[in-house]
C-alpha cells in the first residue's frame, strides 16, 4: 500500500529575506525539475500554486509546450513528468481536488526547526500505513520558504534535511524536494 503523494510547489504566501509575505514569480527550473522529481518517485501530482493568472497562464504555456508542442516529440520523457503538472490558484484548489481538506494529510517542508516534526523514517512508515487512506500532501515554499499562515494550516512539518554540518543549510528548492522524495520513497 502506497499513499498517494502529491507534491505542491507554494508561491504565496512564502516569506522573503526579512521575514515578509510575499510572492514569487515562477521560475521555469522549478517547473521542470519538480515535475521530473515527482515523476520519478510516483507522485500522483504536482501543484503549482500561484493567485496570479498571468503567472498561471506562464505555467501553463511552459507545461503545453511540453505535453502537445514540438518539444513533447523530441522528449517523450519530459512530456511524461510535465503531465502530472496541475496549476492552480491556491491551497484550497488544492484540496479539492484531492477530495478536501478532510481527504488529505499536509505535511509542510522547511529549512530549519519550526515545530513539531515528523522525521523521515517516519514518514516513510506513515506513506505506507493502510489504515489510512488520506492522501499526503507534500508542501514546498519558494523565496526563503513558507509563510507562518501555511505551517499553521499543515498537519505536521517534515523534518529538515541536515548535513552533519549544520553550519550552511541553503538547498534549492529543487534539491530539498528530489532528497526528500528519495527518503520518502527512494529505493533502499
Ligand atoms: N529561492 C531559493 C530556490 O530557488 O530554491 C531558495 C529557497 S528554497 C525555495 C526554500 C524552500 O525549499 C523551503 O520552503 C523548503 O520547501 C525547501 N527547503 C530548502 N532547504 C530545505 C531543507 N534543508 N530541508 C527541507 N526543505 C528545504
Amino acid at each position: 500500500v502506497r499513499r498517494r503523494l502529491p507534491v505542491a510547489l507554494v508561491h504565496y504566501p512564502v516569506v522573503d529575506g526579512h521575514g515578509a509575505i510575499v510572492t514569487t514569480a515562477v521560475t521555469n527550473l522549478d517547473v521542470h525539475d519538480l515535475a521530473r522529481s515527482a515523476r520519478t518517485y510516483d507522485c500522483s501530482d504536482y501543484f503549482v500554486i500561484h493567485p496570479i493568472e498571468a503567472q498561471r497562464e506562464l505555467v501553463l504555456r511552459i507545461r503545453t509546450h511540453w505535453t502537445d508542442g514540438s518539444s513533447a516529440k523530441r522528449i517523450p520523457d519530459r512530456r511524461e513528468a510535465l503531465s502530472r503538472l496541475r496549476i492552480v490558484s491556491g491551497l484550497d484548489e488544492v484540496w479539492d481536488a484531492l477530495g478536501g481538506r478532510a481527504c488529505v494529510e499536509v505535511w509542510a517542508t522547511a529549512a530549519r526547526d519550526i515545530g513539531p516534526t515528523i522525521a523521515f523514517a517516519q514518514g516513510r512508515e506513515r506513506l505506507s500505513d493502510p489504515s489510512d487512506s488520506r492522501a499526503v500532501v507534500l508542501l514546498f515554499g519558494t523565496g526563503w520558504g513558507l509563510a507562518q499562515g501555511v505551517i499553521a494550516l499543515s498537519d505536521s512539518v517534515l523534518e529538515p534535511i541536515r548535513a552533519t554540518d549544520e553550519s550552511y543549510n541553503h538547498l534549492s528548492v529543487r534539491a530539498a524536494c528530489a532528497i526528500a522524495l528519495d527518503r520518502l520513497r527512494g529505493a533502499r
